[in-house]
C-alpha cells in the first residue's frame, strides 16, 4: 500500500509565488523589522476579524501571553479554561503565576461547555479563556454573559480560527482580547506568528509597549522603559508573507469547508467513526483540522494502531489533542490523575487527525479514507 514517494502529509502550509515575491521584496530593503509591512499586516488582520486593532507578536503564544499581562492577570489570579486544547493556552497561565481552572468540554463540539463555567467561579476567578477547536467557534453569548455578572475578563485563544464566525462576529473579535496564530499548519501561516486583537486602544497600547521590552516611544523620537516587557515583535519577512497570505483567506475558509465535506461524505457511511459536524448554528466554521474519533463500541486502545497502520500506508495522522491537564507537568503540578474531565479525555483517546490542507486532491481524500477503513477492520 505504501506508494513510495507519494506520502500525504498531515497539514503542510500552502506558499504561492506571489508570497515569496511578497517576502523577498521585504529581503530586499534594509528594514527587516517593526517596518510598513507589520503595520499592513496588522491593518489586515483588524480589518478580516473586524477589531479596531491588532498587534503582530512572534507567536500565539506570545499574543496570549502578552494579553494577559495586559489585562492584569497575574499571581494566583484563576482563569477558568478548557482542558481540549493546544498546551498553549493554559502555559500561558504558568508564564503568570496565575491559575488555570479547567471546565470539561461539550461531548459532541469539544469547546468549553459553558453551563459548566459558573460553578468553577470562585472569589479569585479573574478571567474566562475559551479555545475554538479545531476553528470551530465557541458559543459566546452565555460565555459573555457569565462574564458579565462576574465581572471577568474574557479573553479569546483563536489560534485555530482565523476566518471563523458566529451570530454575525468573527472569532478574534468575540471577547475583550483576541489571540490568532499563524504557524505552518494554521488556515494562514507567517512561518512564526501571531497576532492580538482588541477594540480597547488603552489595552492595545499596553500591548505595544509589552511586545517590545515595555518601552513606550517619547516626543523626541526614544523611547522610555515604563514596566519590564518582553521581545516579541514579529519580522517584516513574516508580516509580508502574513499579508500576502491573508489577501486569499475567504478562498482558503471555502477550500477547506469543501475539503471537510468530501471528508464527511466518504467516511460517512463508517459506523465506527465519530465525524464532526459540518455546521454550527448561525455560524461559519473556518477548519484548522478535520478530526475524527473513534466510535464509543470500539477499543480505544485501537487509536494508536491506526495511526500506525496509517503511516505504514505513507500516510500522516495524529493523536490531537492529548488534554492538557494529563501532560505530566499539569500531572505533577496540580495533582490530576484522570478521571477529572471525562468528555475531555474520552474524546483524547479516541481522536485521529486526518491530512488536511489546502491542496489536498481528490485522489488523496480517497487513499486517506481507504487507508483508514482499512486501518480499522483489518483486525
Ligand atoms: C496554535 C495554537 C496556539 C499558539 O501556538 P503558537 O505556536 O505559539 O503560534 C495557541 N492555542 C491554540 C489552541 C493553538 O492551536
Amino acid at each position: 500500500m505504501g506508494e513510495p514517494g507519494s506520502r500525504v502529509p498531515l497539514g503542510p502550509p500552502e506558499v504561492t509565488e506571489g508570497d515569496i515575491e511578497a517576502v523577498v521584496r521585504v529581503l530586499r530593503t534594509t528594514r527587516l523589522s517593526r517596518g510598513e509591512a507589520a503595520r499592513e499586516f496588522e491593518r489586515g488582520v483588524a480589518r478580516a476579524v473586524g477589531v479596531e486593532h491588532a498587534l503582530a507578536v512572534n507567536s500565539g503564544t506570545s499574543g496570549l501571553h502578552v494579553a494577559l499581562r495586559a489585562l492584569g492577570i497575574g499571581a494566583g489570579d484563576e482563569v477558568v479554561t478548557t482542558p481540549y486544547s493546544f498546551v498553549a493556552s493554559a502555559n500561558v497561565l504558568l508564564y503568570e503565576d496565575a491559575v488555570p481552572v479547567f471546565c470539561d468540554v461539550d461531548p459532541v463540539d469539544l469547546n468549553l461547555d459553558p453551563e459548566r463555567v459558573e460553578a468553577a467561579i470562585t472569589g479569585r476567578t479573574r478571567g474566562i479563556l475559551p479555545v475554538h477547536v479545531y476553528g470551530r467557534p465557541v458559543d459566546m453569548g452565555p460565555l459573555r454573559e457569565i462574564a458579565r455578572r462576574h465581572g471577568l475578563v474574557l479573553l479569546e485563544d483563536a489560534c485555530e480560527a482565523l476566518g471563523s464566525e458566529r451570530d454575525g462576529v468573527r472569532a478574534g473579535a468575540m471577547g475583550d482580547v483576541g489571540v490568532l496564530s499563524f504557524y505552518p499548519n494554521k488556515q494562514i501561516t507567517t512561518g512564526e506568528g501571531g497576532v492580538v486583537t482588541t477594540d480597547s486602544a488603552e489595552l492595545h497600547c499596553r500591548m505595544v509597549a509589552l511586545r517590545n521590552q515595555g518601552r513606550v516611544p517619547t516626543a523626541t523620537g526614544g523611547f522610555d522603559q515604563e514596566e519590564l516587557g518582553f521581545s516579541y515583535r514579529l519580522p517584516e519577512m513574516s508580516c509580508a508573507l502574513g499579508a500576502s497570505q491573508l489577501e486569499r483567506l475567504q478562498a482558503v475558509v471555502e477550500r477547506r469547508a469543501e475539503i471537510a465535506a468530501a471528508y464527511d461524505r466518504r467516511l460517512r457511511e463508517v459506523a465506527e467513526l465519530v465525524l464532526p459536524e459540518l455546521e454550527v448554528p448561525n455560524g461559519r466554521i473556518s477548519w484548522f483540522a478535520y478530526v475524527v474519533r473513534l466510535a464509543p463500541e470500539l477499543p480505544a486502545g485501537l487509536r494508536d494502531e491506526v495511526i500506525a497502520r496509517m503511516e505504514a500506508a505513507d500516510i500522516e495522522s495524529r493523536p490531537y489533542f492529548l488534554p492538557i491537564h494529563l501532560q505530566p507537568l499539569y500531572r505533577r503540578r496540580f495533582g490530576y490523575r484522570g478521571g477529572e474531565f471525562p468528555n475531555a479525555e474520552r474524546a483524547g483517546r479516541r481522536c485521529i487527525a486526518l491530512p488536511f490542507f489546502n491542496r489536498i486532491t481528490p485522489a488523496q481524500i480517497d487513499r486517506v479514507c481507504r487507508a483508514l477503513v482499512t486501518a480499522i477492520r483489518d483486525r
